[in-house]
């Protein structure tokens, strides 16, 4: 790796292993199995797998099960789905923080017996009220001072179930008027009578989230423990626990800026609220920032991962752009999609000098660039269908596709001249009435033949009629969760981040189309074949991006209009 290319991060890790401090680096993924991974966690992902990977190293995939109400067996297959799908392995490096939940009480008790923990009696209000605020110093707790023998005992009897949820909890001994609030004798363990999904009843005591991760770090061999940013103010904390235990290393705790993408939310509880009020089909919907979402809209990982190396490392709090996530995406699939041609909204097109009856065979490239994709056949006959944009009946000068009198190219076809516009009662445009030069298709030598124009077309008798979805953000406005007006983020929620069509005319050949399969409808953009819905020689398209950014330009408009 180049100097250059290196993040703060990848430098410590580099001078660590040069120094002789460290032989081998050694990671973590550390997700709560709450709900499913999204695009800032693959970030995460990508920093953590990544440094092991570049560094010759190991990383963990830990799921951080130590909050059994929330967490849930479905949640832990589909982080260890969207992990794999990303491009990373764990090995034999998957772990569960309740896999030392025999160690963390080990720890608790070490602290007992040090004078370092005690149990505190208070209930949680008293405990909030005792804490103090930013300003003002906590209070002790009147249980502060329990003798060492009493703690032990009631913590014993803690964990052997002899009391109520919320009786008594296990606070580390710190200080109470520390400036830093996580220092003042913050809970190590309370008591909640719930089921965990992977130790049962065993436990109805549960340690909280600073102890247990310090402590499953340590127990690793954690040397680097990268987290975000907001855990900054729990450093010392990590630092402390590290300090009083007799611990088998000794991690060192490095904190990064969150990733936040314009447009996008990323919090699993707000995730989570769309999906419960129905505003989104699920955890993969296709608009959801979710990495089962992104993968089932069509982004192939090898975006997200370059996307993730774009945005780098840093402690800098930013909003990504959305078009740096999406010119990852085209980037990517414009080496790799086959082409096609659909048409969205149809205008059917009557070639009145093409024989009733009579059909033909275009052969036309896969992919411009790669002769090797081979070709497919385009069914060629009298009616066809046009986008009905691409019809202008007083077009201006520099219109270049269909208009009355005037000529444009069928791709990998004929070039047709438009001489009627035939209207429905309604006086709507029902059909145009065209004539195609028969001299012109490739292989013929006519085909050299230029107009200004080239449009996409299907044939209407051998189209394939199937429903498209176009996807559009999800949020009308970049931060939708921290809105400077203090609205709801519902509020700006995008009534069309999803526009149904029905019954769109694809080209023949795309009823081959297998689920997850990508292809670039011409000049509309990439799709691929919904991963749920499509059935065998029934797909269902979705749309992963359209072709250029659409809104960068209409953002740009809008700009300029202010001026
Ligand atoms: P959420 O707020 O969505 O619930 P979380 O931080 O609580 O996220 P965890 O499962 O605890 O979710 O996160 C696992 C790891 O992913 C943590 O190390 C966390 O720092 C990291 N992470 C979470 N969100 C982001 C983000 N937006 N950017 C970078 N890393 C993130
Ligand atoms: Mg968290």
């Amino acid at each position: 790796m180049n100097e250059a290319a290196r993040d703060f991060i990848r430098q410590i890790i580099a001078d660590d292993l040069a120094s002789g401090r460290h032989r081998e680096v050694v990671t973590r993924f550390p997700p709560e199995p709450n709900g499913y991974l999204h695009i800032g966690h693959a970030k995460s992902i990508c920093l953590n797998f990544g440094v092991a990977e570049e560094f010759g190293g190991r990383c963990y995939l830990r799921l951080d099960d130590t909050n059994p109400l929330k967490e849930d067996q479905q949640f832990v297959d589909a982080i260890m789905r969207d992990v794999r799908w990303l491009g990373f392995d764990w090995g034999d490096r998957l772990t569960h923080a309740s896999d030392y939940f025999e160690q963390f009480y080990d720890c608790a008790l070490e602290l007992i017996r040090n004078g370092k923990a005690y149990v505190d009696s208070l209930n949680a209000e008293q405990i909030r009220a005792y804490r103090g605020t930013l300003t003002e110093p906590g209070r002790d707790s009147p249980y502060r001072d329990r003798s060492v023998d009493e703690n032990l005992e009631l913590f014993q009897r803690m964990r052997a179930g002899e009391f109520a949820d919320g009786e008594h909890v296990l606070r580390a001994r710190i200080d109470m008027a520390s400036g830093n609030i996580n220092l003042r004798d913050p809970i190590l363990y309370r008591i909640r009578r719930a089921r965990h999904q992977r130790t049962g009843d065993d436990w109805c005591i549960y340690p909280m989230y600073d102890f247990a991760h310090t402590i499953s770090d340590a127990l690793e061999g954690i040397t680097h423990s990268l987290c975000t940013l907001e855990f900054e103010d729990h450093r010392p904390l990590y630092d402390w626990i590290l300090d009083q235990l007799d611990l088998p290393s000794r991690p060192r705790q490095i904190e990064f800026s969150r990733l936040n993408v314009a447009y996008m939310i990323t919090s699993k509880r707000r995730l989570a609220q769309l999906i419960e009020e129905g505003r989104v089909g699920g955890w993969d919907d296709p608009r959801m920032p979710t990495i089962a979402g992104l993968r089932r809209r069509g982004y192939p990982p090898a975006a997200l991962r370059d996307f993730c190396a774009r945005v780098g490392v840093t402690k800098k709090e930013h909003l990504i752009e959305m078009a740096l996530l999406e010119n990852s995406v085209r980037e990517q699939l414009n080496a790799d999609a086959p082409r096609a041609m659909a048409v969205l909204d149809p205008l059917k097109v009557v070639l009145t000098n093409y024989p009733e009856g009579q059909t033909e065979s275009l052969p036309a490239a896969r992919h411009p660039q790669r002769p090797e994709l081979g070709e497919r056949e385009l069914p060629f006959s009298r009616e066809l269908w046009i986008e009905r944009d691409d019809f202008m009946e007083d077009a201006p000068k520099k219109f270049h596709r269909l208009k009355p009198g005037g000529e444009v190219r069928l791709r990998n076809a004929y070039i047709i001249r438009c001489d009627e516009v035939v209207r429905n009662e309604a006086g709507e445009i029902a059909e145009l009435r065209c004539r195609y030069d028969p001299d012109t298709r490739s292989g013929l030598p006519g085909a050299q033949r230029k107009v200004k124009g080239t449009i996409h077309w299907v044939a209407a008798a051998a189209a394939l009629e199937a429903p498209v979805r176009l996807y559009d953000r999800l949020f009308t406005v970049p931060r939708p969760d921290a809105d400077r007006s203090g609205r709801d983020f519902h509020e700006f929620l995008n009534p069309d981040s999803l526009r149904l069509v029905p019954d769109a005319k694809l080209e023949a050949s795309l009823a081959a189309a297998r689920p997850g399969e990508v292809v670039q409808f011409e000049r509309l953009g990439y799709f691929v074949a919904d991963s749920e819905d499509s059935k065998p020689g029934r797909p269902v398209f979705n749309r992963i991006v359209t072709l250029r950014d659409s809104w960068a330009k209409i953002e740009q408009a809008a700009l300029q209009a202010e001026r």
